[in-house]
């Protein structure tokens, strides 16, 4: 049996992450998925029972799941909690005690919602680019960092850009693995023209796609020229790998490109169990808490719904049933289902569970 940890969290978490049960559920009854939830606190809500943005023992929960599921965390609440218990810090402890060092980043753009892109709808419609972003290493944790006084009226700030060899192989054969399942096409950006980090990270890219996955069409692309194509030509990549800072920005890019944040799901990966082959995982959406309809029934639980569908695919190895759960979300648009965030005229309007039961009709309509 598998087994599935639930972390709503704050805000409109709790709302989107029900819609989630009642799909997981659907997959046990239908599917034979046979799954074990069980469920904890992160965020402010965890800090507001125990003090903590997560527990030892939500930890431990989250050590032994085969996937985590997140909601959301923060909100205005928690604004002035010192600084080591803030809600994002359950996200950051998650992160690193799992030592997911992959975040994968689908940028999607469903033809129902082309219109809702700031790009022309021919550039953007049919849109699916995976960006696999490092998540652990650069710039964000580079040692030496900090701020130091000068003495002369004058400070410095310094971070350090600091990748090693096992930290570029391991995030090239994530990107290589998924875009093998793909288009067989990977690009892989960095600034080897300014920086000797790039330099590195470029040649042992090439070294592992040489090496590891020959059948693999395999470019280069500078960071700034590739944030220049994300928005002159985005259906050009499939799969594209780049690091920390970088993979920040450019994820953020292609987000866009996408119309609604409500509809974009992410995950974060772990090394591959030596025995099981089976890498740690936490699946969340790339919205935050929203608290501004927290508590209204009104968010889009399509980004949490989808980031379970990539929990079938990359976790459980079920890419039928996220396959057939992606046709469902795409059925329910087209037949004009919308929350507010994706709202267009003469379109019907729906709230989170209103949502949640379109895309269960569609799954008992597709999956039959
Ligand atoms: P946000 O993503 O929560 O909201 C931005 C806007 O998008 C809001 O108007 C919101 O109503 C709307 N929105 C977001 N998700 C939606 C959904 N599913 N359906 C409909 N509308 C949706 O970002 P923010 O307002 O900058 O941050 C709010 C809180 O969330 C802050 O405390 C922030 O720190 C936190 N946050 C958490 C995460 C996370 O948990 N991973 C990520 C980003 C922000």
């Amino acid at each position: 049996m598998e087994n599935i940890l639930i972390l709503p969290g704050d805000g409109i978490g709790p709302e989107v992450m029900g819609e989630v049960r009642r799909v997981i559920d659907w997959f046990g009854t239908q599917r034979g998925f046979d799954v074990s939830l069980d469920e904890d606190l992160v965020g402010g809500c965890a800090y507001d029972a125990h003090g903590a943005a997560i527990s030892d023992a939500a930890m431990e929960k989250a050590m032994a799941a085969d996937a985590v599921l997140l909601g959301a965390v923060g909100g205005p609440k928690w604004d002035n909690v010192a600084y080591a218990a803030r809600p994002e810090a359950g996200l950051l402890r998650l992160r690193a005690d799992l030592e997911l060092f992959a975040n994968l980043r689908p940028a999607i753009c469903f033809s129902a919602l082309a219109d809702a892109s700031s790009l022309k709808r021919d550039l953007v419609e049919g849109l699916d680019i995976m960006i696999v972003r490092e998540l652990t290493g650069g710039v964000y944790f580079g040692e030496p960092r900090g701020i130091t006084d000068l003495g002369n009226g004058q400070r410095r700030g310094v971070n350090t850009q600091v990748y090693e060899t096992y930290e570029i192989e391991r995030i090239a054969r994530v990107a290589g693995d998924i875009a093998m399942k793909r288009d067989r096409r990977l690009a892989s950006a960095e600034k080897r023209n300014v920086m000797e980090s790039g330099l590195l990270w470029n040649e042992e890219v090439t070294r592992i796609v040489s090496a590891e996955f020959p059948d693999l069409a395999l470019e280069h692309v500078l960071a700034d020229n590739c944030a220049m194509q994300l928005v002159r030509n985005p259906k050009q990549y499939d799969v594209l790998v780049t690091d920390n800072l970088f993979g920040d920005i450019l994820s953020d890019v292609a987000a866009m490109l996408t119309g609604s944040l409500g509809m974009l799901p992410s995950a974060s990966l772990g090394a591959p169990d030596a025995e099981t082959g089976r890498a740690r995982a936490l699946y969340e959406p790339v919205h935050g808490s929203a608290p501004d309809i927290a508590g209204e029934g009104k968010a889009n639980p399509i980004a949490s719904i989808m980031s379970f569908a990539m929990a079938l695919k990359y976790t459980f190895d079920r890419a039928d049933d996220a396959d057939l759960l992606e046709r469902a979300v795409m059925h329910v648009l087209d037949a004009g289902f919308r929350t507010g965030d994706i709202m267009q005229p003469d379109m019907k309007a729906v709230g989170t569970s209103g949502m949640g039961d379109a895309v269960l009709a569609a799954l008992n309509e597709l999956g039959k």
